[in-house]
């Protein structure tokens, strides 16, 4: 197929977008970015703003970051392939001179991110507060052969500030589209007896931002994954009493029903009263703007498809496409992988396959992890690649040639999760303090060596 350079506007500024714009530009499209917020970095973007009126929505705001927020992954394994997320000369903890922890607080990352931006020049490529309304085909498909040729992509500009008058601008001439509007903003919430008539507080993580509010009140926390341990921890010193309900959305939550009086029933017959109730319970995908007829559907909030290879929609590829979409990868570095990919599709360096054959790999798609879990599979899990970051690897040869990851950094990242699930091999090696107590391996230890990464300062690696 010979090269050709399409105009591709890519929905979303967060690390997904701008790595995505990164590589169409490398590889001499014509992009624009649509970024609905003021600024760049997506969830990064540390936004106070919470919706009283709306506490279990989306309340008004892209990020579910709160304030207290540190990374869970470690800094040396978090840079784009050929941009690591380097130390800071200076250290302040998460002030203008840089935080120099392993596992840094979010706006470290923050940092980092517009780094990346300038370093490539990325700015002028990108319109802020431009939220995308409306995507769809602006001529009639073909045959089902991916043969769209053009997209129209409606948005409302505010200029200015984010206050200021909106405009609704329609345009019409985009080749293709690719959507990386990420997956942590539309709280996933379980259903529980007597939820609706529940008078006391009830949020979701995604609104929540601090603690102050919660002062000497009995919370429970719903939910133990990486937000449910960090926020139950962060109220432990501020509450009277929190009770972590250690069951999940994903497996039946533990909390049996609400009562309006305040009072807690769990499965297993206890009760406490509580005054709120903060549901760290997960997020569901979100395409509002996406008119595709019916060709790309998202399953229950849980599984977008069909997806070729979590990438591509076989109907509509490859003017169509998702980056970001994966769950429990390396991120940035999946996500530049699948946008390298795209790029590499769209200017016709790279075939794929034909949509039927695509089409029966995103319905078969297999992961043996994912096998292992009996009585059907989840559908939350349709897009979970647990981690593998050996599957990583493959998909990033596979489909354009990606660099594997050094085996040092994997290493960092399993024994990170090892300890924050609690299975560390040291003493306080735990999910409390996996961030700042840690003890590097040999072939880490080595790698960090060999690349030049500095010992990480304010944390310690215990005997
Ligand atoms: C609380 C929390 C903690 C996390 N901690 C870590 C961590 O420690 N390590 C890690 O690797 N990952 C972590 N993550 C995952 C994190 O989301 C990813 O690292 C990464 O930021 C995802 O980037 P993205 O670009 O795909 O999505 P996002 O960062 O969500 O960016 C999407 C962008 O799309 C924009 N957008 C959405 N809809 C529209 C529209 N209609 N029009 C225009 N723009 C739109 C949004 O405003 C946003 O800027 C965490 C996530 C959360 C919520």
């Amino acid at each position: 197929m010979a090269w050709s350079s399409k105009k591709v506007c890519v929905v979303g500024a967060g690390v997904s977008g701008l790595v995505s714009a990164r590589e169409l530009r490398r590889e001499g499209h014509d992009v624009t970015v649509m970024e609905q917020s003021g600024g760049v970095g997506g969830q990064w973007l540390y936004d106070p703003r919470t919706d009283a009126s709306d506490p279990l929505g989306v309340a008004g705001a892209h990020s579910s970051v709160y304030a207290s927020l540190r990374l869970n992954t470690p800094r040396e394994s978090m840079g784009f392939s050929d941009y690591p997320f380097v130390y800071p000369a200076g250290n302040d903890d998460d002030g203008a001179g840089g935080d120099a922890r392993r596992y840094p607080g979010h706006a470290e990352f923050l940092r980092y991110i517009r780094r990346f931006c300038d370093a490539f020049g990325l700015m002028d490529a990108v319109r802020l507060n431009t939220k995308v309304l409306h995507v769809a085909p602006s001529a009639p498909r073909g045959h089902g052969d991916g043969s769209v040729t053009r997209w129209t992509v409606r948005c409302s500009s505010r200029h200015g500030d984010c206050d200021g008058e909106a405009v609704t601008t329609e345009e019409t001439t985009f080749d293709a589209v690719v959507v990386a509007v990420g997956q942590f903003t539309q709280p996933r919430l379980p259903v529980i007896n007597g939820m609706d008539k529940w008078s006391r507080r009830q949020l979701h993580s995604h609104s929540y931002r601090v603690p102050d509010s919660f002062q000497d009140e009995a919370v429970v926390v719903v939910g133990c994954h990486a937000s449910g341990v960090d926020i139950a921890l962060e109220l432990r010193a501020v509450a009277r009493d929190v009770h972590v309900s250690v069951k999940s959305v994903d497996d039946g939550v533990a909390i049996e029903r609400l009562c309006e009086d305040g009072q807690v029933t769990f499965a297993d017959g206890s009760r406490v009263v509580a005054d709120s109730i903060v549901y760290c319970t997960g997020y569901g995908y979100s395409f509002p703007f996406l008119d595709t007829g019916g060709l790309v559907t998202v399953d229950d909030g849980s599984r977008v498809g069909p997806l070729y290879e979590h990438t591509f929609p076989p109907a509509l590829a490859p003017s169509l496409s998702f980056v970001g979409v994966p769950k429990r990868v390396v991120v940035p570095r999946f996500y530049e992988t699948q946008a390298r990919w795209v790029a590499e599709v769209l200017s016709g360096r790279r075939a794929l396959p034909s949509s039927e054959e695509m089409m029966r790999a995103a319905e078969g798609y297999h992961h043996p992890a994912r096998e292992m879990m009996v009585a059907g599979v989840p559908k939350h899990l349709a897009h979970d690649i647990f981690d593998d970051y050996d599957y990583c690897d493959e998909f990033g040869e596979k489909h354009c040639g990606f660099p594997r990851l050094e085996r040092w950094k994997k290493e960092l990242r399993w024994s990170s999760i090892a300890r924050q699930r609690g299975e560390g091999e040291g003493e306080g090696e735990d999910s409390e303090s996996f961030r700042d107590v840690y003890r590097d391996s040999d072939l880490v230890r080595e790698g960090l060596q060999a690349q030049g990464w500095p010992w990480p300062a304010g944390s310690h690696q215990h005997k």
